[in-house]
């Protein structure tokens, strides 16, 4: 087969241009992210043999290779593991599968700032592509385990990339990085130093569970050892927190999430007993842009005694945490576990209510200890966290209690609903709401008149979650939840001067307007009532305490019921 010419998609060629005119400043991270991928082909390739033992493929010392040739001006990184086929070749690297991007490509257009640009390619996973930061021609060969035939892509970047047929590829993937002259001030170092690899590899993808080995004269120092393994290969999950820093962490997140920024939060729990697990979770610090995505992906990774077993593996945690990445490896099940089984397995639900707990004891311990950080984890989270009062009565305490609202009153303008009952004056017996799409409608809403005239605080709520756990909730400690756009409020009790007797006169002598009004109006609405709540609109629509809200209404009518 001859070597064919193809175009690279449009946005996968717009993000090689970012990458060559590189809006990253840390160069040094193109070789975690290659590692990266060869790690995760073999935890594939691994698996693959468990689940097929016809599969023709050789996994008897699967381990990543880094060479380098000081003369050529190379860098290669090596794998051993599943390798792609031809149709895969240009599928995976030619485009970008992620539907996103465009969006994306946008968001980065409209940044002005470079750090603004690298936090939202962190979002993204351009792997691959970062290996243009460094190099001006990136080859690959590759030949995916159990196939005869291999294939060679190779690119400058600009526009196209080559294929061709190869009759005898290794299993595998090797990526050979023909490196840009080295260019200090701009962060490029010399990726042919041994130091300078040996460094990279120990400072990001030290805990990577495959041995990465530098071989070639530079690796072979000492002849009789063999080639050196750079990192120390050790289970960041099964070590204790005193041992481990947060940069080790940090990196660990980076490989399984994708996202080139720091967590927030890293939580760590070690179960012990007759089911052994052990789990690291992280909180991102910032919320992936398809997080309400009907497919968004959720789920930690499984590993089943130090082996890679899946990825977003879903059943460990609810949905509505499911912005909370990690590692969770189990001792006791088998290592051919299907999603089948998982969905059914006792050990797993025991598993996940721990977990479940463990992630809201630590929000909660952010929301006493550390209020920045949880006033950053409620602004990105918040709203999803949220769709845990209505689908998870078990825990709805919990995340009752580490849930924050805006508020009319208050020094930062949150409140919890703790805080909002022990500031509650005397004679106010329930918590006012009122639900909206944007803070702006909410200011402006009529309703909201006698309650700013009166000094009566109102939590502001405008997620689109917000009109449905407030109904499930209904209560907290005994004080109901109550719509200040819903059906009657007396607000006379509460330092309204109008006494009985006024209120009696003042409705005979509007029983006419009433009556009229009533008459005209009769086709869209119940009644008409005086009303104590306006102080300066002449009139509103209120809904009976039953009713849809208008908010609620558009929602159901969006998810078409
Ligand atoms: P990501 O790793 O986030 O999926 P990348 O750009 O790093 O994105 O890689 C794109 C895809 O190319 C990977 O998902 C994988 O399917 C394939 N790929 C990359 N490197 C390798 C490799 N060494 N072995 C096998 N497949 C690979
Ligand atoms: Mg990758």
């Amino acid at each position: 087969m001859p070597t064919e010419t193809f175009e690279f998609q449009v946005e996968a060629r717009q993000l090689l241009q970012l990458m060559i005119h590189s809006v990253y400043s840390n160069k040094d991270v193109f070789l975690r992210e290659l590692v990266s991928n060869a790690s995760d082909a073999l935890d594939k390739l691994r698996l693959a043999a468990l689940r097929d033992d016809t599969l023709d493929a050789d996994v008897s010392d699967l381990h990543i290779e880094l060479e380098i040739d000081k003369d050529a001006r190379t860098l290669t990184v090596r794998d051993n593991g599943i390798g792609m086929s031809y149709d895969e070749v240009g599928q995976l690297i030619g485009t970008i599968a992620n539907s996103g991007t465009a969006e994306f490509l946008r968001e980065l257009r409209e940044a002005q700032d470079t750090a603004g640009a690298e936090g939202l390619i962190g979002q993204f996973g351009v792997g691959f592509y970062s290996g243009f930061m460094v190099a001006d021609e990136v080859t690959l060969l590759t030949r995916r385990a159990g196939e005869q035939r291999g294939t060679r892509w190779t690119s400058r970047g600009e526009g196209t990339y080559t294929l061709d047929a190869v009759d005898d590829a290794p299993q595998g993937t090797s990526v050979t990085l023909h490196l840009k002259p080295a260019d200090p001030d701009n962060q490029l170092h010399d990726y042919t130093s041994v130091w300078t690899i040996k460094e990279i590899v120990k400072r990001y993808s030290d805990f990577i569970t495959w041995p990465i080995r530098l071989v070639g004269e530079a690796g072979e120092d000492d002849e009789a050892a063999g080639p050196e393994t750079l990192n120390s290969m050790k289970a960041l999950w099964a070590r204790s927190r005193d041992e481990v820093s947060d940069e080790e962490y940090h990196e660990l997140y980076k490989h399984i999430s994708h996202d080139w920024r720091d967590p927030l939060e890293t939580i760590q729990l070690q179960a012990e007993g007759t089911f052994e697990y052990q789990a690291l979770l992280f909180v991102p610090s910032h919320a992936p842009h398809d997080l309400f995505n009907q497919n968004f992906k959720r789920g930690l990774q499984l590993y089943v005694k130090r082996v890679f077993i899946m990825d977003d593996c879903e059943e460990l945690l609810p949905p509505y945490l499911r912005f909370v990445k990690g590692v969770v490896d189990a001792q006791d099940l088998s290592l051919n576990v299907s999603r089948e089984i998982l969905q059914q397995d006792r050990h797993i639900r025991m598993m996940q209510r721990r977990l479940t707990k463990k992630v809201l004891s630590s929000v909660k311990s952010m929301m006493t200890g550390e209020a920045e950080r949880y006033a950053t984890f409620w602004r990105e989270f918040g709203a999803v966290l949220k769709e845990g009062l209505v689908t998870d009565p078990d825990n709805r305490d919990a995340v009752l209690a580490v849930t924050s609202f805006a508020t009319t009153h208050g020094d930062d303008g949150t409140v919890t609903l703790k805080q909002y009952v022990e500031r509650m004056p005397d004679g106010q017996d329930d918590i006012y709401y009122i639900t909206g799409e944007s803070r702006e409608s909410i200011d402006n809403s009529p309703h909201m008149e006698a309650f700013r005239e009166r000094g009566i605080e109102v939590l502001l709520l405008t997620d689109p979650v917000d009109e449905v756990w407030v109904d499930a909730v209904g209560e907290y400690e005994g004080k109901r939840l109550r719509s200040i756009t819903k059906g009657e409020i007396d607000l006379a009790a509460r330092g309204d001067d109008t006494s009985e007797d006024d209120r009696e006169k003042r409705a005979e002598e509007y029983a006419g307007l009433l009556g009229w009004m009533r008459e005209r109006l009769e086709e869209d609405i119940k009644e008409v009532r005086l009303s104590t709540r306006l102080t300066v609109s002449p009139a509103c629509l209120v809904a009976d305490a039953n009713d849809l809200t208008p908010a609620l209404e558009n929602m159901y009518r969006a998810m078409g019921q």
